[in-house]
C-alpha cells in the first residue's frame, strides 16, 4: 500500500488534477491521497493558504471580507467547472468557505488555524469528487475521523502518538481515501495546523499510521538535486538518500520537504520517494534507511548564509575546567540557540544563525566574556556561509574531504573552519558569504563532473 501526497502546484489547477489522477489510476496500491491546497498556477498568483490569511486578516478586523472570499471560491469554482463536477460539490465548498466569517472571534485560539486548514479541507473534497466521476472510486475522510489528533499548538501542531493505532484502521476501507493535509484535530476538536507547508507531514503520519510499504511526494521537480539549481546550472537529481542525509541537506537549505515530515516515515521506517507530477515517469529521489548499494561518498552539496562566528581567544584555555560550559551558559541565559562550535587549543568559535544575535545580546555576550570570562579577545565575524558536502558513504572513501579543500583552494577561497561531527555523514566549511556560489560549483564540478554553466 502507497500513500501519495501532492503539493499544491500539483492541484492548482484542472490540468494538473488531470494528470494526478492518472497518476493515481495508474498503480492500484495508491490507496491513500493527502493533498494541499490549491497552490500557485504561475509564478504571479497566489496561493489560497495566501488567500485565506488575507481572509482571516479581513475578517478579524471588521473590514469587507466578500472581495477575497470570492477570490476563494473562485478559485474553486473554476477547477469545478473545468473539470464538470457539477453544483453540489460547489455548494458545499462555497458554503464551508462562506462559513468561516461567522465563527467566534473572541477567545478563539484556533480561529486562524481554522481559516488557513479551509484550503486542503476543500480541496480533499473537491478531489474525492473528481475521483469518483473518472474511476477511481474515493472518500474523502477529514482528519478527526482518519484519527490525526494532534497537541493544543496553533500553527505548530504535533501528533500525538495515540493517533497512530486509529490511523491503522484506514486500511480497512475499500475506495482510494483523500485526506486533507496540513491539520488536524485536537482533543477538543479543535482545528490546529502544522507548521506552514505541513501537508508533508500529514502524508508522512499517515504513511507512517498504515504502515505503508512506500510514502510517495509529488511535488513539480525531479526529485532532490544534488545542489541548488539555482546557483549550479541543471543538478542531477540524487536517485537515493538516506534520511540523514536528506536531515543534512535540509539543514544547510536545501527545501523540497518539509524537514519535520521526515520523522514519522523514519520512525516508521517507511521508504519515501520524492517524485514529479509533471514527470512522473522520472524515478525521483528515493529516501531511505540505509543505502541499497549506492556507492558515492558524496551525494549532495548544500550552501546556506547568514551566518555569523563569535570567535573567543584566551591564553591556556584548554587548562581552564568548566570554560566551555561557561560560555555556553552566557548563550544559554540569552536564549540563544548555537549551531557549531569549532575550536583550537586557546580559541573557540561558537557559529550561529545570524538571526539568533540581536545589538543587544551581542553588547551583553562580549562584555560577560570580557568581564567574567576574562578572554583576550573576542570578535564576532558577519557574513559567513555554511558548505556542506553530504554523503554516508564518506566513512568508507579516504580523501573527500582532499578532494574538496583543494576544489576549494583552486579556487582561491579561504576556508574560516572545517568540521565534521564523528558520524562523518557531512563535512562542513565555513567561508565568507561572497564565495558561496563559487565554492558550491568548485565542489559540484569536483565530485560531479563538469558544471554546465563553467
Ligand atoms: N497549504 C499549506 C501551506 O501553504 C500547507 C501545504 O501546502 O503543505 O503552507
Amino acid at each position: 500500500m502507497k500513500v501519495i501526497k501532492f503539493g499544491g502546484s500539483s492541484l492548482a489547477s484542472a490540468k494538473q488534477l488531470t494528470k494526478v489522477l492518472n497518476i493515481v489510476k495508474s498503480d492500484s496500491n495508491r490507496r491513500f491521497v493527502v493533498v494541499s491546497a490549491p497552490g500557485k498556477r504561475d509564478a504571479n498568483d497566489t496561493k489560497v493558504t495566501d488567500a485565506l490569511i488575507k481572509y482571516y486578516n479581513a475578517y478579524t478586523s471588521g473590514q469587507d471580507v466578500t472581495e477575497v472570499q470570492n477570490w476563494i471560491i473562485e478559485r474553486y469554482q473554476s477547477i469545478v467547472n473545468e473539470l464538470n463536477l457539477g453544483s453540489t460539490i460547489m455548494k458545499k465548498i462555497s458554503d464551508a468557505i462562506k462559513h468561516l466569517a461567522s465563527e467566534p472571534i473572541e477567545g478563539n485560539d484556533f480561529l486562524y488555524d481554522t481559516f488557513l486548514a479551509a484550503g486542503e479541507d476543500n480541496n480533499a473534497k473537491l478531489i474525492a469528487e473528481y475521483f469518483s466521476k473518472n474511476g477511481v472510486p474515493a472518500r474523502y475522510i477529514h482528519p478527526k475521523q482518519a484519527g490525526i489528533i494532534v497537541t493544543s499548538e496553533p500553527g505548530n501542531a504535533r501528533i500525538l502518538p495515540s493517533s497512530y493505532d486509529k490511523l491503522e484502521n484506514l486500511r480497512d476501507y475499500q475506495e482510494v481515501l483523500v485526506i486533507p493535509g496540513f491539520f488536524g484535530t485536537t482533543v477538543d476538536n479543535q482545528i490546529c495546523t502544522f507548521s506552514r507547508g505541513g501537508s508533508d507531514i500529514t502524508g508522512s503520519i499517515v504513511a507512517a499510521g498504515v504502515k505503508a510499504d512506500l510514502y510517495e511526494n509529488f511535488t513539480d521537480v525531479d526529485g532532490i538535486f544534488a545542489a541548488h539549481p539555482g546557483v549550479v546550472h541543471k543538478p542531477h537529481s540524487i536517485p537515493e538518500l538516506t534520511y540523514k542525509e536528506m536531515r543534512e541537506l535540509a539543514y544547510a537549505g536545501f527545501s523540497v520537504l518539509h524537514d519535520e515530515a521526515l520523522i514519522p516515515a523514519y520512525r516508521g521506517k517507511i521508504p519515501l520517494v520524492i517524485k514529479n507530477t509533471n514527470n512522473p515517469s522520472h524515478p525521483g529521489t528515493k529516501i531511505v534507511l540505509t543505502h541499497e548499494g549506492m556507492e558515492v561518498p558524496v551525494v549532495g552539496i548544500a550552501g546556506d548564509d547568514n551566518f555569523v562566528s563569535i570567535n573567543i581567544s584566551k591564553y591556556l584555555m584548554n587548562r581552564e575546567v568548566g570554560f566551555g560550559r561557561k560560555v555556553l551558559q552566557i548563550l544559554e541565559e540569552l536564549n540563544i540557540r548555537w549551531e557549531h562550535m569549532p575550536t583550537g587549543i586557546d580559541d573557540m568559535s561558537i557559529v550561529l544563525r545570524e538571526r539568533e544575535l540581536t545589538p543587544i545580546k551581542e553588547q551583553e555576550i562580549i562584555t560577560q566574556l570580557t568581564r567574567k570570562l576574562e578572554v583576550d579577545e573576542v570578535n564576532i565575524q558577519r557574513g559567513l556561509s555554511i558548505i556542506m558536502i553530504v554523503g554516508e558513504n564518506m566513512k568508507s572513501h579516504i580523501g573527500v574531504t582532499a578532494s574538496a579543500t583543494k576544489a576549494l583552494s583552486d579556487q582561491h577561497i579561504n576556508l574560516a573552519m572545517i568540521s565534521q561531527g564523528s558520524s562523518e555523514v557531512s563535512v562542513m566549511f565555513v567561508i565568507e558569504t561572497a564565495k558561496e556560489k563559487e565554492a558550491v560549483r568548485a565542489l559540484y564540478k569536483a565530485f560531479f563532473g563538469l558544471t554546465k554553466k563553467s
